[in-house]
């Protein structure tokens, strides 16, 4: 049972003082924003006038909008901690109503940079100092001018926007509200009423019996309905098509890689080198078989654990020391930061208490610290996930430190890396350090999961989007029985010939929530496997190389993400990259291959 916050000392807690010292002094930058907000119509019509009219309105603009941060983080925060403060819970509801207003005070900056002639914007660049700083929000909405409608018509997409983009809700709604998936007999012989919530306990279980039935009736449930999730995505595949054709983009693929600012070519050669390395996949999973001892392994058998369970215990400071351990490598600044944000700033809210969400998570802004909130209890994966999530406030801290505040956020593309960055050097430092082979066994299996279950699956679910999304643009239909036969398709090529392809799998999809973020998961793929190249120079090159990646942390939102991974000597347009971090995952099968066989 989860404790009161009350009792956790304070050195376990983060500290929001610091972002505002009471109630009073949030409430009174939040009387200062709206009166912010309310000048700020001021500035239509007359910011393209000048140069320093620009620069006034964008310096406005960012100015309201770090408030909003600011009251953000400090509302969003106090609530994660405690979902039962209904003041706080009242806070969070504030800000969003100030962030909406001021979206609708200045719906006209959008549309009056993305209508600036580009030679007239260079000539103000060069006339008016400061504006130079706002280039990469200028040049960017200057992107999107071969994909700008009349006034009219951006009016209109303007008012259809709420009513669109509904499907993802429909669908989680009907998913974990609406359906009941029946009742099965647990691990301890009880019955229990199976829901999305405790699937994968169940699959993850090490009684088989228990696997196989959580499998066969959440599956039974998804092939019932399936015409109706059909109906759901592939009106949502149409609606992501239909948007994309009539902002004159090639295809809904070439849209959303257009927004990342990359191409469907790094998007397609992602998945062009995963299937040439299919085989290094069924190869894990016919380890898999072998140490699960099973004859033929079933889809239902693929998230049993193979690794004894660890017996290591971590208490918080140990994680601390293990984690600053890892990152000394990255020399004086980023550790020493670190150290400073863990132990003294109140950066870390660790344990688990009555009312607080789960899951970890790093977040902040640029006026406040890079926050980070666990559920800390003692695991290997708890300081994994410490490393991991310590790498995202170092790239904040850098980003932020570095860039001006409107340059510092950088994108989802890179938004995983400085994490797996981290979570991958402490992996390979316990593999030196611990003398157990179980331990050993227990690292390498997490290890292989990480890059099954994020390079791989993820790159499944990206195939699959492609192909959906491509069907729909050549006017075929997506219903359940096209749907589910395409994804079958690539769940019997992603497993292989070895793995009995059980047909509840067809229907898998309907619960993948992602796939209503068209075109999002590849980035959890290209995420581990830049992370990785960077890994494999700092373990070869040390501080010959470290440098490299401590300026790619500096650069922010400041260029793009492609740009930003330049300066760490990694090029997404080489299909090496991935192939590197493919082969990273064989060397861990082998290695897992090489203990295990010793212990038999
Ligand atoms: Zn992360």
């Amino acid at each position: 049972m989860a404790l009161d916050r009350q009792a956790i000392d304070a050195k376990y807690k983060w500290d929001l003082t610091i972002v505002y010292p009471d109630e009073a002094a949030f409430d009174a930058d939040f009387a200062e924003t709206e009166a912010m907000i309310a000048a700020f119509p001021k500035h239509e019509g007359v910011m393209k006038e000048s140069g320093e009219q620009l620069l006034s309105a964008l310096s406005d603009l960012v100015k309201a909008q770090g408030k909003i941060q600011k009251l953000w983080a400090y509302s969003y925060l106090g609530f994660a901690v405690d979902n039962s403060d209904n003041s706080a819970q009242a806070r969070v509801a504030r800000v969003r109503s100030l962030a909406v207003s001021l979206d609708s005070a200045a719906w006209f900056v959008s549309p009056s940079l993305i209508s600036l002639d580009g030679k007239r914007v260079e000539k103000m660049y060069a006339e008016c100092k400061g504006l130079e700083s706002f280039r990469r929000m200028i040049d960017g909405a200057q992107r999107e001018k071969p994909h700008t409608l009349s006034d009219e018509c951006e009016k209109l997409m303007a008012k259809l926007g709420d009513a669109l983009d509904s499907h993802g809700d429909i669908q989680g709604i009907f998913s974990n509200s609406d359906i009941t998936f029946g009742k099965i007999r647990g691990e301890d012989g009880k019955l229990c009423e199976l829901n999305e919530a405790n699937y994968i306990t169940h699959l993850m279980s090490a009684d088989r019996g228990v696997r196989r039935r959580a499998f066969k009736t959440l599956y039974k449930t998804y092939k019932q309905f399936s015409n109706t999730f059909a109906t759901i995505y592939n009106a949502y595949v149409k609606e992501q098509c239909t948007l994309a054709s009539a902002r004159g983009h090639e295809s809904s693929l070439a849209a959303s890689t257009f927004r990342d600012e990359v191409t469907p070519v790094i998007y397609n050669s992602l998945i062009e080198s995963v299937n040439r390395a299919l085989p290094v996949l069924y190869d894990y999973y016919d380890l898999k078989r072998e140490v699960l001892g099973v004859d033929k392994l079933h889809l239902y058998d693929v998230y049993a654990s193979i690794a004894p369970a660890s017996e290591a215990k971590y208490s918080y400071e140990e994680a601390v020391r293990e984690v600053l351990d890892t990152v000394r490598v990255f020399g004086e600044e980023y550790y020493s930061t670190m150290k400073a944000g863990l132990l003294e700033r109140g950066w870390v809210d660790v344990y688990p208490t009555k009312g607080k969400r789960g899951g970890a998570f790093s977040a902040g802004c640029p006026y406040t610290e890079p926050y980070i909130l666990l559920n800390y209890t003692d695991t290997y994966n708890d300081v994994s996930t410490l490393a991991h999530e310590g790498g995202h406030s170092m790239h904040s801290y850098f980003s932020r430190k570095y860039n001006e505040p409107h340059n510092s956020g950088y994108t989802i593309f890179v938004a995983e890396v400085a994490s797996t960055v981290n979570e991958l050097l402490f992996a390979h430092k316990k593999l030196r350090e611990c003398e157990s082979d179980t331990e050993k066994l227990y690292i390498l299996d997490k290890l292989m999961e990480t890059y099954k279950a994020t390079l791989f699956r993820q790159t499944m679910f990206a195939e699959f989007e492609r192909d959906a999304h491509a069907a729909c643009e050549r006017g075929e239909p997506l219903t359940a029985g096209t749907i589910s036969t395409l994804y079958k398709g690539l769940v019997d090529k992603y497993f292989g010939p070895k793995v009995v392809s059980d047909e509840e799998i067809s229907y898998e999809w309907a619960r993948i929530p992602h796939f209503y973020s068209a075109f999002y998961v590849y980035k959890y793929a290209t995420c581990i496997s830049a992370a990785s190249a960077i890994v494999k120079r700092i373990e070869e090159e040390g501080e010959g190389y470290v440098g490299q990646y401590i300026e790619f942390l500096k650069c922010g939102g400041s260029m793009s993400p492609l740009d930003s991974l330049k300066v760490a000597g990694i090029d997404m347009t080489d299909p090496g990259v991935v192939l590197g971090a493919i082969e990273d995952f064989r060397h861990t099968i082998s290695s897992f291959r090489e203990i295990y066989s010793k212990g038999k």
